[in-house]
């Protein structure tokens, strides 16, 4: 879209009889319209449009209908690529990388027309498009006096965080929940969000992954009730909504700007949000002004640790699981050259006693190894002890099936890169790495891995093995991580 500047005012080309349109970009000011409050707005695209930055033809209103509204104040008119003197920026994703830039021939502008790369997937942002974003008053929610209706308890921990937590959201602050795997982590944000929807506050739960949104979903609906809540992930049918609560993938928030109070971005460390700032950009673009912004997570980086320790960083642990068993503790066990040994299409032997001693028993396990190329020939070899054992990969397409047919106890053993360690909770399950010296064990990954052992009440312990060729760093300080927490458990009287 063109403008021309009449007045201080902006009018798209197509509303003007006039000559000397601009691109958005080439103009200086967005030239926002004082709010005239006796205007009558569309309550529809207040809704649509409330804490959103979309494209102009995103939204299904008419230019007119659309105009009349920032003629009124009610909404703005933003560029969506900025020019610096170091090149282009996109002011939706962040991405001021100017290989991530092309140009066009634009039939639009009629000029040579730059665009956004990184986001395109999201709809492109160019020097001619616009972003409209939302300025008059706010929808407004029946929120009833009690929001949360859950009627479970906290342990000891979750109350310390909860608490904590609840500070964070009166005083809009910023706050750090460590909490190991299996502490029960949703429960403990309960009272937090409760108290945010109270005082009309808007409330996003942000996570890396689909499937922890559809997850969620439904645990949160059934806190609130009586409560909107709306989940949004790639091809999610609820993206044209507005609710006091907001369930999003990290990817989703690109969409928002200024629109929450509260935002609770989930496994804050684990990818992409860590090694993408273009996610931690959007974040900050989705949050509003004044807001409370708490992170989760069950393995801090190393940056992170250390503001902690220095004091730095607002945090709370929670070093027990809700059942009050001490969190297992990983045993090195040394299994020789397991990669020449392979190559001969076998296993150490300690690693094949272990799968048929569990095998013998019946008793579910996950033995984890470092690539896919070793992952096959391991089923291969496994599953001449059990025809039922399988494997499973990132780019596996059975994936789903195959979890599924684990869970339901079909598949005694699921061989598996370390796709599967998080997010998967199995009841009464052991665990084995295979190569755990492997680089890509790292600390975080392998306390990950650890946490899938001993989550449920009714089986709050088992087995975590790492069998290696030579114990690393990583190895130790993992398992000192565990030792740490158990530790801290037993010193605040947590863990029975
Ligand atoms: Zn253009
Ligand atoms: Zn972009």
């Amino acid at each position: 879209m063109r403008f021309l500047l009449e007045n201080n005012i902006l009018i798209p080309e197509p509303l003007s009889d006039k000559s000397d349109a601009k691109r958005i970009t080439d103009i200086e000011s967005s030239y926002p319209q004082p709010l005239n409050p006796t205007f009558e707005y569309s309550t529809e695209l207040q809704h649509l449009l409330y804490g959103k930055q979309l494209l102009l033809d995103e939204i299904p209103f008419s230019l007119e209908n659309i105009h009349q509204h920032y003629l009124n104040g009610y909404l703005q008119y933003r560029r969506c690529i900025s020019k610096t003197k170091d090149g282009y920026s996109c002011v939706r994703c962040g991405n001021a990388d100017q290989k991530l830039f092309a140009s066009f021939g634009c039939a639009r502008c009629k000029q040579d027309c730059a665009y956004c790369r990184k986001c395109i997937n999201m709809g492109r942002m160019s020097e001619c498009s616009v972003l409209v974003s939302w300025t008059g008053p706010s929808p407004i929610f029946e929120i009833p006096e009690k929001p949360l209706v859950w009627e479970g308890t906290l342990s000891p921990g979750q109350q310390r965080a909860s608490s904590e937590l609840i500070k964070a959201v009166q005083t809009d602050d910023q706050l750090l929940i460590w909490a190991v795997c299996g502490a029960g982590k949703t429960e403990i944000l309960f009272e937090g969000i409760g108290t945010a929807l109270q005082t009309g506050k808007k409330v996003c739960l942000a996570t890396p992954r689909t499937d922890v949104v559809i997850e969620l979903a439904p645990r949160i609906k059934s806190a609130f009730p009586e409560i909107d809540v709306i989940a949004l992930y790639g091809g999610s049918e609820d993206r044209n909504k507005t609710a006091p609560i907001t369930l999003a993938t990290t990817h989703q928030l690109l969409r928002f700007y200024k629109a929450f109070d509260m935002i609770i971005i989930d496994e804050v460390d684990a990818f992409p949000y860590s090694v993408e700032p273009m996610l931690q950009y959007a974040v900050n673009q989705a949050k509003k002004d004044i807001s409370s912004t708490i992170y989760l997570t069950a393995t801090p980086n190393q940056t992170w640790k250390k503001e902690i320790q220095a004091g730095k960083r607002k945090a709370v642990t929670i070093p027990a699981r809700y059942h009050r068993h001490a969190l297992p503790v990983p045993e090195f066990i040394w299994c020789g050259n397991w990669e020449k040994i392979l190559k001969k299409k076998r296993l150490p032997g300690n690693v094949m006693a272990w799968v048929k001693n569990h095998l013998e028993i019946g008793k579910q396990a996950f033995l984890f190894v470092p690539r896919i190329t070793y992952l096959e020939n391991i089923v291969k070899i496994l599953q001449t002890l059990d025809a039922r054992i399988e494997g499973v990969h990132a780019e596996d397409p059975d994936r789903k099936d195959k979890v599924a047919r684990y869970r339901s106890g079909e598949i005694p053993i699921l061989v598996t890169t370390t796709i599967l360690e998080r997010g998967v909770t199995v009841p009464n399950i052991d665990v084995a790495v295979l190569g755990a010296e492997d680089k890509i064990f790292t600390e975080s990954a392998l306390v990950q891995i650890s946490g899938r052992v001993g989550r449920s009440a009714k089986y709050p312990t088992g087995e975590i093995l790492f069998f290696h060729y030579g114990r690393t760093r990583e190895m130790i300080k993992a398992k000192k991580h565990i030792e740490n927490m158990n530790k801290e458990a037993i010193q605040h009287g947590f863990i029975d």
